[in-house]
């Protein structure tokens, strides 16, 4: 399925994926352009809304998913922005937590109340302290889950439920997981948003995003994708094609060096707290084993120390990558208080649990005894 669906060759029998550069086609006559562009006969009309390589990258992560349809974006940000704006319209409220992705937090305090969008926030992901913030005009529970980066985790079914039982959809940002270690649609979700910018490119090349869904939802939003623009370039297409081919793979490795580490970062005297759900001390670890195929490559350690301590360790470190992106073959390094995390007010930033001595690891493929001896020595600035 990964490496498979959504292509079919061409004349020249191609056995790799195409990359179809092309900004618009070419039709065979006068009424020929007129059935296409009034929907009358199928066919690509221009590439902001079909790209023959950008529809098989949305073949192949709508049969990961387990989806319908999926819909390619120009970024994660964009893939949300346009499920909002082509979905949601003055009046409607929407559920989330603090405990997210920090630009879609942003996104949702300073641009959506403009529009008339209500965002009530939720102070973690227990989803009975959600079912007050549910009303009739709820349309949307939005969760991310694991959080980045306090790996807390959501019940996907209890979610769910608690939005089906409103009239409203729940949304999961599944870009820590990857359909190859979650999938949310099966466990009742109703739509899936991804940065593939992370996971799926696995290699930090490109910067795209998607969103999954029903038939209905993505005809609508492709609609919105005509009129708006924030399409999916063919080129980066192609690289998430290509990672989604070894997109199993990888996680599992992402995975099982995340775990090793943690096992040994808690045992660890410079380390005060580690955040990893493969911990049997992680209050979701008994709903990872029940939700995920693994723990994911994503863990978070509080050290003994405030912010100059944290950035003594980070600034030591000599193979890991001091970066904000995640889900790269390298292993990156982050300081979430004062990079992905630093545009929160300090207030929101607190009631999140984000603190001065997180460091969050997105823990990469290198081999996992290079990736301890880095730590080691770094922790030992602390
Ligand atoms: C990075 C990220 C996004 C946004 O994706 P971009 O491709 O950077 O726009 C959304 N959600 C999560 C969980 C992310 O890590």
């Amino acid at each position: 399925m990964a490496i498979r669906t959504g292509f079919e060759r061409s004349q020249f029998g191609e056995h790799g994926e195409p990359i179809m550069s092309t900004s618009s086609y070419v039709f065979e006559s006068a009424a020929e352009a007129a059935a296409r562009f009034s929907g009358e006969s199928e066919g690509p009309i221009y590439s902001r809304f079909t790209n023959p390589t950008v529809q098989i990258f949305e073949k192949r992560l709508a049969a990961l998913e387990g989806g319908e349809a999926c819909i390619g974006t120009s970024s994660g940000m964009a893939a949300t922005a346009t499920l909002l704006l082509g979905t949601l319209r003055q009046g409607d409220e929407i559920v989330a937590t603090r405990n997210m992705f920090g630009s879609t937090v942003n996104l949702f305090k300073n641009y959506l109340p403009r529009y008339g969008i209500t965002v009530h926030w939720a102070d973690g992901l227990d989803v009975a302290s959600w079912e007050p913030l549910v009303n009739s005009k709820t349309k949307m529970l939005y969760l991310e889950t694991p959080t980045n980066p306090l790996t807390e985790l959501g019940d996907i079914r209890a979610f769910a439920d608690l939005a089906h039982s409103a009239g409203a959809q729940l949304v999961v940002d599944n870009c820590f997981c990857t359909p190859a270690l979650q999938k949310p649609l099966s466990l009742g979700a109703d739509v899936v948003i991804h940065s593939a910018t992370k996971y799926l490119d696995g290699q930090g090349r490109c910067v795209g995003g998607a969103v999954v869904g029903s038939a209905e939802l993505i005809d609508a939003l492709t609609g919105f994708m005509r009129s708006a623009g924030p399409c999916m370039s063919p080129f980066n297409a192609w690289v998430f094609i290509k990672g989604l081919e070894t997109l199993s793979l990888r996680m599992n490795q992402h995975s099982s060096n995340a775990q090793k580490l943690a096992n040994w970062l808690d045992q660890h005297s410079a380390v005060r707290h580690v955040y990893y759900p493969g911990l049997d001390s992680h209050p979701g670890a008994e709903l990872a084993r029940r939700q995920q195929k693994l723990p994911g490559g994503i863990l978070s350690l509080e050290i003994e120390g405030d912010r100059e301590a944290a950035w003594r360790v980070i600034d030591a470190v000599q193979l890991c990558s001091i970066t904000g992106n995640l889900g790269d073959a390298r292993t990156t390094i982050t300081h979430p208080a004062t990079t992905t995390h630093g545009r929160m007010s300090a207030e929101d930033r607190q009631l999140a649990g984000i603190g001065e001595g997180l460091i969050r690891l997105a823990v990469g493929l290198e081999d996992v005894a290079d990736i301890q001896r880095d730590l080691d020595q770094a922790l030992a600035k602390v």
